[in-house]
């Protein structure tokens, strides 16, 4: 089994992504064009937002924003520390420091009662991120935010698809920044990502800071980076935009099914919880387990493939050890990195493969 099985979504949509790669490279444009112009609009179209720029990755997408805001040295961001590296990465990148907020032991995602106490005068942006799909407590965060002008930056890479009280993910705050990273909801077949907002001075400014800083070609109003998404990828992304409420609907199912079938199965797991004003694109289905590495070393012998998102908090990774947080400075986020464990999750898995998943779970957390 596969533990996301990029083959399979490749050979349902072959005809129309090789017809469409081919079309690009006939046509030879392969930066920025119309196929980036169509995705733009897809993706406004699908998430709601007024502007959707298309950029080179989802830490990319990250980066753009902070640095439109003006985002340096002296200032502080806070976001998650259960996170992939990339969203505390980009706020040191710009020169500012990431600031850490516990999570919430049942959703994983930033928790909104720890929020207030960590704003200071430095204070720039708050960044939770929407972890393995399911959108963060994006009307708590954004009330404290706004009571103090700071701007909300969602780190949606996992959470393209999903739905939060009627909005969709990437939507829900002053900024969001996805991915399409191949194994992430929407992927393409390289890295790609996107950056949204309803805001027109802060989608003008990203847009300049996309391309060089420039205004019009080789005249630069500001300091920007090379963040553009390529043609091939655009195209790529357009067709599978066409299938993907379809896909966003079965991760759904998937994720459902997977859990119901835990709750019948005995086994010694705690499994997603997912609030019920909104829906997860399970861009990881994970579930917390005792004793992982024996649970893992048996599951791997039983041919069930695993991984874990993620092993080590951020706040301990040696590049942040310059911030001083020791052992202890998130609990709930050093519980979790040590249970949770990943399971094969793609939309395209089948009954079978859930149900072969769980009882070898159940015989190996016995
Ligand atoms: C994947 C991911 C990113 C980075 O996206 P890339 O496209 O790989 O640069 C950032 N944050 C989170 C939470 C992610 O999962």
């Amino acid at each position: 089994m596969n533990f996301i099985d990029l083959g399979a979504q490749y050979r349902a949509y072959a005809e129309e992504l090789n017809a469409a790669v081919l079309k690009v490279m006939a046509s030879t444009q392969f930066i920025m064009g119309a196929e980036v112009d169509a995705l733009e609009k897809n993706l406004s179209a699908y998430t709601g937002a007024k502007h959707s720029l298309a950029c080179s990755s989802g830490t990319d997408a990250l980066l753009i924003p902070l640095m439109a805001l003006g985002i340096g040295a002296g200032d502080e961001v806070i976001t998650s520390p259960f996170t992939f590296i990339a969203s505390a990465e980009v706020i040191a990148l710009v020169g500012a420091k990431p600031v850490f907020v516990d999570i919430d032991e049942t959703t994983y995602n930033l928790d909104p009662a720890k929020l207030e106490a960590a704003i200071t005068p430095r204070t720039k942006a708050i960044m939770p991120v929407s972890l393995y799909g399911q959108v963060a407590d994006m009307d708590e965060i954004n009330a404290i935010a706004a009571k103090y002008g700071i701007p909300v930056i969602e780190d949606a890479c996992q959470s393209f698809g999903a739905d939060y009280k009627g909005k969709k993910s990437c939507n829900v705050s002053t900024v969001g920044a996805t991915s399409f990273f191949p194994s992430k909801p929407l992927g393409c077949y390289g890295d790609g990502g996107a950056v949204f907002t309803n805001d027109d001075e802060l989608a003008a400014k990203m847009t300049s800071i996309r391309i060089h800083g420039q205004s019009v070609r080789y005249v630069h109003k500001y300091v920007g980076v090379n963040g553009r998404l390529d043609a091939m990828q655009a195209a790529i992304l357009n067709v599978k935009m066409k299938y993907f409420p379809q896909e966003a609907a079965k991760r759904i199912e998937i994720g459902a099914r997977y859990s119901e079938l835990f709750a019948a199965s005995g086994a010694n797991v705690v499994t997603p919880v997912v609030k019920s004003d909104r829906t997860s694109m399970y861009a990881q289905y994970s579930v917390r387990v005792k004793n992982r590495d024996a649970v893992i070393a048996k599951l791997t012998a039983a041919g069930i493939p695993t991984a874990v998102h993620y092993p080590i908090p951020l706040h301990k990774q040696e590049c942040f050890q310059y911030l001083g947080l020791g052992d202890g400075s998130f609990p709930v986020s050093e519980l979790v990195s040590s249970e949770i464990m990943s399971l094969p999750m793609d939309p395209f898995k089948t009954e079978e493969d859930l149900q072969q998943v769980v009882a070898a779970v159940t015989e190996a957390t016995k």
